[in-house]
């Protein structure tokens, strides 16, 4: 292990990491001792000197440093990282009986703050976030080969966080062939073809992997109470359509699906194909869902599911009041499509939003609507994608389920 320096901090604020919380801000730095560069290895010790954690140094970014160890007699090295992606990859084996598309590895919630990988059948898909992670690409990966067998590795590290770190956004093959044009996967009996290359996040919505199963299963269960009459679901922000093709497997009715992607749809269209689903039975409206809810309303349409799982409309904490705004006209016009006995999934995945006030935005839609409304309760990401009790921070995906009563 090379250390490259070391951080003390400034009087109190130690109490964070004693707590093992993964992050060190700039404002907690009183000095830099070394010269460490971008992402080596540093000692953060207390202002009295105690030491604290083992942490990758990022001297642009206000998270001037991210913990990878708290126990002082660990060595974090090649073998090190190693362990921790073998067991962040042994931790997800219990999902291969429901699907090939896996979150292995969720950064700090796994304690390799700033990696991320995704698995979609035998390719994998990277992101380094930080200048730590970057530091440790290639012991990284080479864990990740280890662990999975995979050889192909592809990097979307595109995202926008990587400025914030002094790194430039980047993507490309990394190791092994590259990628095809589209990947198949299959989850809960579906299949879906993932873009790694340009799709959104490293391709595909891993996270929503179980609300899918839950929409599916809703449908079903309407399918089974109506009768004769199939359940008619409405899927808004609909991406690729994934939350169409689970209900549509669950209750066998019609589907509508909303995106303002053209894109996306396409995809969507063949993913239905794909999955031998009748063509007759979907319909895909290029279109904003602002608009396109009034629309429906104007046009008497009325549904028995509804999903929305739109974009993060908050960035940050300085966009929550008018998020909120726009969370609350979407919940609100949807809840005016649903029939009675029909459930609704709303989901917000803005982390500036918490589970909380997003329930509280909804409760004010529900008021405004006039429907009589159940909360049968809330949602999360899947287990792939967990969250570290010391780290709420990483909490972001958030969603309800309500019944027309
Ligand atoms: N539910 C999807 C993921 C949704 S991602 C899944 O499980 O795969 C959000 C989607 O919202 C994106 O596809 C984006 O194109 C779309 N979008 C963003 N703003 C929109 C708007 N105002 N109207 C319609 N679609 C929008």
């Amino acid at each position: 292990m090379n250390v490259a320096g070391e951080l003390r901090l400034k009087p109190g604020k130690e109490r964070s990491l004693l707590r093992r919380h993964p992050w060190v801000y700039d404002t907690a730095v009183a000095s830099v001792r070394g010269r460490p560069q971008p992402g080596d290895l540093v000692a953060v010790r207390s202002n009295a000197g105690e030491w604290l954690a083992w942490a990758a140094y990022a001297p642009a970014s206000t998270l001037r440093a991210r913990c990878w160890s708290f126990v002082e007699s660990e060595s974090v090295d090649a073998a090190w990282l190693g362990e921790r992606v073998a067991e962040s990859v042994r931790r997800r084996s219990p999902l291969a009986a429901t699907t090939s598309a896996v979150r292995l590895v969720f950064g700090e919630a796994d304690r390799l703050p700033g990696f991320v990988a995704d698995r979609y059948a035998d390719q994998l898909v990277v992101q380094l976030q930080s200048v730590g992670a970057e530091a440790q690409r290639e012991a990284l990966l080479d864990a990740l080969n280890q662990a999975t067998s995979c050889k192909a590795v592809f990097d979307r590290s595109d995202s926008a966080t990587r400025k914030r770190e002094g790194l430039e956004p980047v993507s490309g093959t990394l190791r092994g062939p590259d990628p095809p044009q589209l990947v198949e996967v299959h989850e809960h009996g579906l299949r879906f073809q993932v873009d790694v290359r340009r799709g959104h996040k490293t391709g595909f919505y891993i996270d929503q992997r179980d609300n899918r199963q839950l929409a599916h299963d809703l449908a079903l269960r309407l399918a089974v109470d109506g009768g004769a009459r199939r359940p008619r679901a409405l899927n808004c922000f609909c991406y690729t359509g994934a939350f169409s093709l689970a209900a549509h497997r669950g209750g066998g009715g019609e589907t509508w699906s909303i995106d303002s992607s053209a894109e996306a749809l396409n995809l969507a269209r063949a993913q239905w194909e794909l999955n031998g689903f009748p063509a007759a039975s979907a319909n895909w409206q290029e279109a904003d869902v602002f608009e396109a809810l009034r629309a429906l309303r104007s046009g008497g349409e009325t549904f028995d599911l509804i999903v929305l799982d739109p974009p993060k409309f908050a960035a940050s904490h300085h966009h929550v009041e008018r998020a909120a705004r726009a969370y609350k006209d979407i919940n609100l016009n949807a809840l005016r499509l649903l029939r009675p006995g029909g459930y609704l999934l709303t989901f917000s995945c803005s982390g500036a939003i918490d589970v909380d006030l997003f329930q509280k935005i909804v409760a004010g839609a529900v008021i405004d609507s006039g429907v009589d409304c159940q909360l049968l309760g809330r949602l999360s990401a899947g287990e792939d994608h967990p969250m570290s009790m010391a780290h709420p921070e990483g909490e972001y995906l958030k969603g309800l389920v309500l019944r027309h009563m």
